[in-house]
């Protein structure tokens, strides 16, 4: 076995026969997981005519590995998915009761994968519920491990939260109603700026245009309004040949060398523009919560999370995983639609360096939906006949071309 090396803070070296770790899941998790893992290897082998391949480590997370060790997310699946950097994942059930937690959210905070990354951009031929989904190729960088999310929240009734009002009452006079709930929302200058860092990294990269930091920071000042600061300050600081900022470019426009604007927006404004100006985004960076749904409502628009991937991207750790749920109504069925995960292994590729694999993959799948060789759920809305998941996966197989990287 060949594992990817960590070779500094942030840097990794991928071997050309790297062991990368993946979690069937959970549902139609191994439906979707066996396709996809046949349509990697496929472009793999396609790009680089055997002299790059993939070693698959099947590491065990969710029933299954309930069933076989009493645990959801047993410490030897935690060891495995370390070594092998790189990992990706079909979807997870989230274990009902108190005590537990979601394995995702678990395996986000223990591999510190601060960026949850969302590529989204339209496949013609699948129905959405714009006029223009076309204008749609924007890359959410949404910041994973703080915000409302930290978890920080007190029932209204408990002590914690009679002592926490008590204490904003008597030391800053701030009244809070005595049935109120509490919640804290942290919003960091580290977290802040290393969220940002890497999407201007990315953006520099893939050559992109724009980066839109997005944000209430009219209401809430020191939290998202700082966000915003810290933005602009890392893009000032570290970035200063690559980028300026809004008012630098409409003062000087037609300046002659690429360089990416950096612009903010305030949340609200943000659902409206990315549909009425669709094409003046690009790449997003935001704080988590205003992520969760500024990414659903644009993947919306090019036909839902049906077919969207993701990413959950450390410094050095990754995790790309579908962005769906188990369907547990589907599961064993080979019906469920592949797509995202199939889309979530491009995107693995693309990141360890193998675009050229990443390319033949997302031109097939788009070739699919233009011919409307799709699953049940998108079959039964364009009215063709279904394939089943499988056959999918042979369907973008069959369209793989190498002239297309
Ligand atoms: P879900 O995404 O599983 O299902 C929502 C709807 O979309 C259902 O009608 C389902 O049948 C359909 N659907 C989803 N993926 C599909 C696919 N690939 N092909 C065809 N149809 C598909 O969401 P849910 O029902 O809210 O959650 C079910 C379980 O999944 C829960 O335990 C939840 O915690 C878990 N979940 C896990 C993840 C993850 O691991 N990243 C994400 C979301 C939900």
């Amino acid at each position: 076995m060949a594992f990817i090396e960590i070779e500094s803070e942030t840097g990794i070296k991928v071997p050309d026969s790297p062991t990368i770790g993946y979690i069937e899941g959970d549902g139609i998790g191994p439906d979707i997981s066996r396709v996809a893992i046949k349509v990697l290897n496929s472009a793999v082998e396609m790009a680089y005519h055997g002299n790059k391949s993939v070693e698959w480590k099947k590491v065990i997370a969710g029933d299954e590995a309930y069933e076989k060790t009493g645990k959801h997310l047993p410490q030897e699946s935690l060891d495995m998915l370390k070594k092998c950097v790189i990992s990706i994942k079909g979807p997870l059930t989230t274990p009902i009761g108190e005590g537990f937690r979601s394995l995702n959210v678990t395996l986000r905070q223990y591999f510190d994968l601060y960026a949850n990354v969302r590529p989204v951009r339209y496949f013609p031929g699948v129905p959405s519920p714009v006029k223009n989904p076309e204008l749609v190729n924007m890359v959410i960088f949404r910041e994973n491990t703080e915000d409302l999310y930290a978890g920080i929240e007190w029932r209204y009734n408990s002590d914690e939260a009679k002592m926490i009002r008590w204490y904003l009452n008597e030391k800053f006079q701030v009244k809070i109603p005595d049935d109120a709930g509490i919640g804290i929302k942290p919003i960091s200058k580290f977290k802040s700026t290393r969220l940002v860092r890497k999407a201007i990294q990315y953006a520099i990269q893939n050559h992109r245009k724009s980066v839109t930091l997005v944000h209430k920071g009219n209401i809430m000042k020191y939290t998202e309004g700082a966000f915003k600061e810290w933005g602009y300050e890392v893009a000032r600081e570290e970035f200063k040949d690559y980028t300026v900022t809004e008012e630098e470019y409409s003062n000087s426009p037609g300046t002659s060398s690429w360089k990416i604007v950096i612009k903010d927006r305030i949340t609200d404004n943000m659902f409206q523009q990315v549909l009425t100006r669709t094409q003046d985004y690009d790449i997003i960076a935001t704080t988590n919560l205003n992520g969760d749904y500024l990414s659903d409502a644009i993947a919306a628009q090019v036909g839902g999370l049906g077919i969207a991937p993701g990413g959950n991207i450390g410094d050095v750790y990754a995790i790309f995983e579908a962005v769906h749920g188990t369907a547990p109504k589907y599961a064993g069925m080979d019906i469920a639609n592949p797509t995202s995960l199939i889309l979530s292994g491009a995107m693995m590729l693309r990141h360890i360096g193998w675009v050229e694999a990443s390319d033949i993959i997302e031109e097939a799948v788009g070739e699919c939906y233009r011919e409307q060789k799709v699953t049940q759920d998108m079959a039964r809305v364009m009215n063709v006949k279904a394939l089943k998941c499988s056959e999918f996966g042979d369907e973008v197989v069959k369209r793989m071309r190498k002239s297309s990287s």
